[in-house]
């Protein structure tokens, strides 16, 4: 049986070892955190990661986690909502807000059911182990002063957006847009969380609020609460930007961009914002995923912008193209690391939607900072969007402007 360790149980890490433990390999998984709800992550999960997860069978397992389906993308300009489009369901499958460490519990819950996979949580991998042809065959992690060597064929590093195991393999991370101006590496974004007005007890739009050089949006999450994304500049001190930003009165901010009702209620509630947590927002790409016996995916390889709610999509989709390339090297040579050639068709296979997907983002991006720049972009985009927003052609022609973002660029089945 081949043995694969992973490090790091983030939607990359956690369904990449279910994939490879149903397929009959022994399977370490190691993450840092004691628990799953220890840290705040992403619940946007658009369609392309759902079906993701509906071809990874794991449909009755996202079922039972707390979830919001989005009813709709509203998009303010000024203090009026200019266009609403109503979220399409495609096959069943559309945009979802999901508790993310409800939905990895489940899926490592599933993993477990399994004697060939075994999890440590709270242990933090420190080390890569090399044979002495500097090929990779295991990690060194830590537990409350306790040291361990994992022995594996492969190692996997879905360590996320800081990945240490990147660093320890001398893998570099080109960020992206290579100098283009502005990216989306040049902001970083505030989420906090309000209680929810009732009027949004029945409906989850996800509303998009643009002014003057200011962008914010906000949806009812999975708690029934309010979550808002404020974008803010890029900040190299998070501590420090954070300061610098509490000298304003950020409600008032968002409560000039919001028709009176919805002001009123963030004026009214004021006090009982639960945040910030800051999300220092990294895109880029590894030109190289791979050394021989290890591999990257998820964040690790390529730390997605946050529009359109990529990062955990393409986390989900990394996870089926490793199992259908490992699956395809033969599982029954052991103590054989997984082949160069596998891991190197993985990065092949994957990176072009990753590139395509941050283009796109890039560019939804640009549009955004472009029509906030106050006087004339962001005055004729608010009489355009006044004129034109309620046709359903407008919706339609935003709708079909998302579709990679929103489907995939590229198919990716799983194979059984
Ligand atoms: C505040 C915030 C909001 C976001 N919102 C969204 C969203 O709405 N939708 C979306 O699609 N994406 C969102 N993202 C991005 C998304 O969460 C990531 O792109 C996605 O989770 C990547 O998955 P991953 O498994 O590669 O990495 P991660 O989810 O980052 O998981 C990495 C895991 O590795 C563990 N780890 C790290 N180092 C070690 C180590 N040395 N040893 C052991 N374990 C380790 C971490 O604890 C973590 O559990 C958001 C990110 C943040 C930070």
């Amino acid at each position: 049986m081949k043995h694969v360790a992973i490090a790091g149980a983030g939607p990359a890490g956690a369904a990449t070892a279910l994939l490879l433990a149903q397929q009959g390999m022994k399977v370490t998984l190691i993450e840092q955190e004691t628990a799953f709800d220890r840290v705040f992550r992403g619940e946007g999960l658009m369609p392309a990661g759902l079906a993701a997860l509906y071809e990874m069978g794991l449909k009755e397992t996202f079922e039972a986690i707390p979830a919001r389906q989005l009813t709709s993308w509203d998009f303010y300009v000024g203090s009026q909502r200019r266009m609403r489009v109503i979220e399409p369901e495609n096959k069943g499958v559309a945009t979802q807000i999901i508790n993310q460490g409800a939905l990895l519990k489940a899926i490592v819950e599933k993993a477990q059911q399994l004697p060939n996979f075994e999890l440590f949580l709270g242990w933090q991998v420190t080390e890569l182990s090399r044979d002495e042809s500097g090929v990779v065959t295991g990690v060194q992690a830590v537990c409350e002063g306790e040291s361990r060597a994992f022995a594996a064929d492969c190692v996997i590093a879905g360590d996320g957006r800081y990945s240490r195991l990147r660093k320890l393999a001398g893998l570099e991370m080109q960020r992206f847009p290579w100098k283009a101006t502005p990216s989306p590496a040049q902001f970083d974004v505030l989420w906090f969380k309000l209680p929810a007005p009732m009027s949004l007890a029945h409906e989850t739009p996800f509303v998009a609020c643009l002014q003057p050089n200011s962008q914010f949006a906000f949806y009812p999450s999975w708690d029934g609460r309010l979550q808002i994304g404020w974008i803010v500049e890029k900040s190299t001190q998070h501590k420090g930007g954070l300061a610098k930003l509490k000298e304003r009165d950020w409600i008032e901010a968002f409560a000039q961009a919001l028709p009176a009702d919805l002001a009123a209620y963030f004026r009214q509630h004021k006090d009982d914002l639960e945040g910030p947590i800051y999300l220092d927002v990294q895109v880029g790409c590894c030109p190289q995923w791979s050394i021989p016996g290890l591999l990257l995916i998820g964040d690790a390889a390529h730390p997605m912008a946050p529009n359109r709610a990529q990062g955990i999509n393409m986390a989900l989709r990394d996870a089926i193209v490793v199992a259908n390339q490992f699956s395809s090297d033969g599982l029954g040579l052991d103590n054989q690391p997984i082949s160069a050639q596998v891991l190197q068709a993985i990065q092949a296979e994957r990176q072009p939607e990753i590139m395509a997907v941050q283009k796109m983002q890039l560019a939804e991006w640009r549009k955004v900072e472009f029509i906030s720049r106050p006087g004339l972009p962001y005055l004729g985009f608010k009489a355009v969007a006044s004129l034109f927003g309620r046709f359903t052609f407008a919706q339609n022609i935003w709708l079909h402007d998302q579709k990679g973002l929103r489907e995939g660029v590229l198919p990716v089945h799983l194979n059984r």
